[in-house]
């Protein structure tokens, strides 16, 4: 089976190198061309454009950062519509909105192209280790057709439902999230305004029904400052825009989501949005004139 592999960024790049360790013939594109590099030098071929990449493909990957990327590889000129046959497969692996998904996914139907949206989370490490999540949406024999391939990337596919699914389950992810560390700076701001240290509320709750992943990783953040990377705020605000214009066509009510997203457009608008997400502590450090440890 030939793999051809778009967008090579923080994740698609150790994804598509997992491939290729497990024996997959794989053609990439990134219009980074180092990251290119990096991936031919692992094994995989160059297409010179994403056209002929889909022209030699049984199956098509997409790591791309959000909607319109993925509508414009896809969708656009030059892109992997233009170059796609019928029996070809599509797995868009970018976190984007399940409205695009299924916009996307008509398309491709009508060339007899078959789609599976799989968004997945655990970040870069996970990226690394090929031990992702991995939240589907789409036809189940298609999904069964694709599961082991998956699984080379992740330690757990779900099929969460139809096209689009796998995106939305991808927003219900990012708004706990969220809201997660957006309570846990909350509270650690509490105490340190009233004298007590974070690091010993942290040690006091963690397993307590209050603790939680979240708060394993990104507590200890927080108590340090070390706001880098990890997951970014502005991805994070790009999920939880997709989530609003979501729930906004669907006609449902995320009013803490709302709070959230807010938040993340003032750290973004602060400069901030290169920051790890564990960074809306400075928001909250900010509108109460403290700062954890002082
Ligand atoms: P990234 O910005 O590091 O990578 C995106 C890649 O796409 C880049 O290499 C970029 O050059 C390429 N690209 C952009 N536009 C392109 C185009 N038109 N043609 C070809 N290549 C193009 O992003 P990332 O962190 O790898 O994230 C990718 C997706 O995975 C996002 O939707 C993100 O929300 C999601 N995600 C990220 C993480 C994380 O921790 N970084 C975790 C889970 C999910």
């Amino acid at each position: 089976m030939n793999i051809g592999f778009i967008g090579l960024g923080i994740m698609g790049k150790p994804m598509s190198k997992n491939l290729i360790k497990a024996g997959y013939s794989l053609t990439v594109f990134d219009i980074y061309a180092p990251s290119v590099e990096d991936v031919v030098a692992a094994g995989a071929k160059a297409a010179s454009s994403v056209k002929e990449l889909a022209a030699s493909s049984d199956l098509v990957i997409t790591m791309l950062p959000n909607s319109p990327q993925v509508k414009a590889i896809v969708l656009g000129e030059g892109g992997v519509l233009e170059g796609a046959h019928a029996g070809m497969t599509l797995i868009d692996m970018s976190s984007i909105s399940p409205i695009a998904s299924k916009e996307v996914a008509a398309a491709l139907k009508e060339k007899g192209v078959d789609m599976l949206d799989a968004p997945v989370s655990g970040g870069e490490p996970k990226a690394v280790d090929g031990t992702l999540s991995i939240m589907v949406g789409g036809d189940a024999a298609v999904f069964e057709k694709f599961r082991d391939l998956l699984l080379k990337m992740g330690s757990s596919a779900v099929l969460c439902g139809d096209i689009g699914a796998g995106n939305t389950t991808k927003l219900a992810n990012q708004i706990v999230v969220a809201l997660n560390i957006a309570a846990v700076a909350e509270a650690f701001t509490l105490g340190n305004k009233a004298g007590v240290d974070p690091q010993l509320i942290y040690n006091a709750i963690r397993g307590g029904l209050a603790g939680s992943t979240v708060m394993d990783a990104k507590g200890p953040m927080m108590i340090e400052h070390n706001f880098k990377p990890g997951f970014k705020i502005d991805l994070h605000h790009k999920d939880l825009a997709n989530a609003l214009d979501t729930a906004r066509e669907l006609d449902a009510y995320l009013p803490l989501t709302s709070q959230a997203f807010e938040i993340l457009k003032v750290l973004r608008n602060e400069g901030m949005g290169q920051n790890d997400h564990s960074g809306i502590l400075a928001y909250y450090e900010k509108l109460s004139h403290t700062t954890l440890g002082e």
